[in-house]
């Protein structure tokens, strides 16, 4: 059906440029390509969660200040209940982040993003959906920062946000410490979010850029630990910055089950958490060596996934491992240097042999 007559005049222009999110549906045996990870929670860890999300009154709303939760997160960080912004996923807090933060700048006609490219495409969708201006810069050769690119596009551009995920996504690098310092020293007059979605497969975090800038806020979330279902992530920043966010976050943001399952897992669960985190990383570089072994480039991870370069075409891969039963992700459609890189996230160990096994076939 055609979009009823009065709707293009009153939707954002920028929605013509964007895309829905849209998971590659259907059934694939061996499904790699959302980052989730393996269910390596034991049987009494998944039964008492059930138990803990339950909520004493399935007819009040939750508490919408998510206290409890936000207690149990602040203890998890080293940080303060009031330093904490919970959401649904960092997906909400960036939203939240950005529509907090669109006024324009003096003399600019649009707020703007700045970001590196590739990485998670959220920062660019959640920005031009509010109008705002994104300058991507793109990352070394080494899928490091460019200090000098970053340092000209916020010369440039006067971003309200700039975004840098450390370790990102899609290449698992961690940004180099001295670098990821130079552009927030550089975007000192910008709030620099600094995205530790996968921060519990790397070997150190942000958290003391946090603590010497007072231009950075921090994203975390569970999602990447094997609570995807639960939709919980959350900023760590300066209150006065939490006391702004909050009022454009919508009051009952968390249904009780996620706010309690949450706080639970981040009390008792640790054990098992830190326990799964090191399994998957001890499967990313078994999968990472055979994946060498079959002459595939694999770029070092610090997260759940590999990046993989292709002798063949990504996309044909792509298509020649889905048709096998495995899904991961392509970038092929961003083109130049992505023509030829795959994202693989990492499964059990036999979704990661099966992997091995079809790719031989056909990368
Ligand atoms: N940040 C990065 C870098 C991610 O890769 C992802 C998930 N793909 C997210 C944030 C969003 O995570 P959440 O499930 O918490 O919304």
């Amino acid at each position: 059906m055609p979009l009823p007559d009065f709707l293009p005049a009153l939707l954002r222009p920028e929605l013509a440029e964007l895309h829905a999110y849209t998971p590659v549906a259907g059934h694939f045996p061996v499904r790699l390509d959302a980052n989730e990870s393996p269910p390596l929670l034991s049987a009494e860890a998944r039964a008492a969660l059930a138990r803990a999300a339950a909520p004493e009154d399935w007819g009040r709303y939750p508490d919408a200040r998510a206290l409890d939760l936000r207690e149990a997160i602040a203890a998890h960080c080293g940080a303060d209940p009031d330093e904490i912004v919970a959401g649904v996923g960092s997906d909400e807090v960036i939203s939240i982040v950005l529509t907090a933060l669109s006024r324009p700048r003096q003399g600019a006609d649009a707020p703007s993003v700045v970001t590196v490219s590739p990485t998670f495409v959220m920062y660019k969708l959640s920005a031009r959906a509010r109008g705002m201006r994104v300058v991507e810069v793109p990352l070394d050769a080494g899928w490091d920062l460019d200090v000098a690119g970053l340092a000209r596009a916020v010369d440039f551009a006067r971003p309200n946000v700039v975004f840098i995920a450390s370790p990102n996504n899609p290449t698992g690098a961690l940004m180099s410490e001295d670098r990821l310092e130079a552009v927030v020293a550089a975007a000192r007059d910008a709030l620099v979010i600094v995205d530790e979605a996968y921060i519990d497969f790397a070997p150190r975090d942000q958290l003391a850029l946090l603590r010497k800038h007072p231009n950075v806020a921090v994203l975390r979330t569970l999602s990447k630990i094997g609570l995807a279902s639960l939709r919980i992530g959350w900023l760590i920043g300066a209150r006065e910055l939490v006391a702004e966010l909050d009022k454009v976050r919508q009051p009952y943001n968390l249904p009780t089950p996620s706010q309690r399952a949450a706080a639970f897992a981040l009390r008792e669960l640790g054990g098992e958490l830190r326990r799964a985190a090191a399994a998957v990383t001890s499967e990313r570089e078994r999968l990472a060596a055979g994946l060498a072994e079959l002459g595939l480039t694999v770029a070092p991870s610090h997260a759940n996934f590999l990046w993989i370069g292709t002798r063949r075409p990504a996309g044909e891969v792509f298509e020649a491992l889905a048709a096998r039963g495995v899904l991961v992700r392509s970038f092929h459609a961003a083109g130049g240097r992505l023509a030829h890189r795959l994202r693989i996230t990492v499964g059990l160990p036999e979704e990661n042999d099966r992997l091995l096994a079809e790719i031989a076939a056909c990368a």
